[in-house]
């Protein structure tokens, strides 16, 4: 599933780029004139198709409201990764930070505690991943627990997750007309979720401590803006593969209408692209 998984956020990539480069395509035409005499999809269309002006115009604005909206969504991501690397460092509790460094000395990444009095149980840092709990996780859990928390951390730092959550979270507010990405990220999404779960299952040799973990922080989490949080997704799925681990879980990829809608934008805005060729 781990291969799947990777395949998929493969394929988000070539989509958004694929998608992307005819949006610089048409941003060239609209504030240069730019008039692309190459590639396949001109050969395969052959001659420009007469599409007005108005669609032209309207999917050009679509394309400007959408690079807005995801710059805009990167320098707020840029804000609360300052913010909270700010509140992490005024807020470290030195003694469990180190208790627990040592503790886990061989997993690669760094361990903060800081003093809170909700629960706090993530992974943030796109470029460098680090584990982030609260004094409350750290007082109300159990060892056992705690050493399922990290195990399930620890495979999203391995993993990169919050650097590829924010890849796909940006494209998929780039391309909103695109509703394919937006199930793709879904996906990926739970498997991070289920694949660290099941790293925490593997470590631990049993799902008993995590199942206790998911029920008592499905109540507790509150959603950060930053990372990714213990209990922000999936849920529902994570407990089932705790529940019922031989069956199997199916999260939906692929729906027709969404398929339709993503294939008839680039075929419109590739047909937009092309359509002022002469
Ligand atoms: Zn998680």
């Amino acid at each position: 599933m781990r291969i799947k998984n990777q395949l998929t956020f493969g394929l988000a990539l070539l989509i958004g780029a694929v998608v992307w480069f005819q949006i610089l395509l048409l941003w060239l035409q609209e504030f240069f004139g730019y008039n692309p005499q190459w590639g396949i999809l001109h050969h395969i269309l052959g001659k420009p198709t007469p599409f007005d002006k108005l669609v032209f115009h309207g999917l050009f604005f679509l394309t400007v409201y959408g690079g807005l909206k995801a710059l805009w969504f990167l320098l707020e991501q840029f804000v609360y990764e300052i913010k909270w690397s700010r509140k992490v460092n005024i807020k470290v509790h030195k003694q469990y930070t180190q208790k627990m460094n040592q503790k886990f000395e061989n997993i690669g990444f760094r361990i903060i505690v800081i003093e809170e009095e909700s629960f706090v149980a993530m992974t943030c840092g796109f470029m460098i991943p680090r584990i982030i709990l609260s004094t409350k996780v750290i007082r109300q859990f159990s060892d056992r627990e705690l050493d399922t928390v990290i195990w399930h951390e620890y495979s999203h730092c391995r993993n990169r997750d919050p650097l590829r959550s924010l890849i796909l979270r940006t494209l998929e507010m780039s391309l909103p007309y695109f509703p394919i990405l937006r199930r793709f990220s879904h996906y990926i999404m739970v498997w991070m979720e289920l694949l660290a779960d099941q790293n925490s299952i593997r470590k631990m040799r049993t799902s008993r401590d995590l199942a206790g973990i998911l029920l008592q922080s499905s109540q507790l989490a509150k959603k950060q803006s930053v990372g990714i949080g213990f209990a922000d997704v999936a849920i529902n799925y994570r407990i089932q593969q705790v529940v019922v681990p031989d069956q199997e879980i199916k999260v939906p990829l692929f729906e027709y209408h969404s398929i339709i809608f993503s294939i008839s934008s680039i075929v419109l805005l590739t047909a937009a692209v092309f359509s002022s060729c002469s």
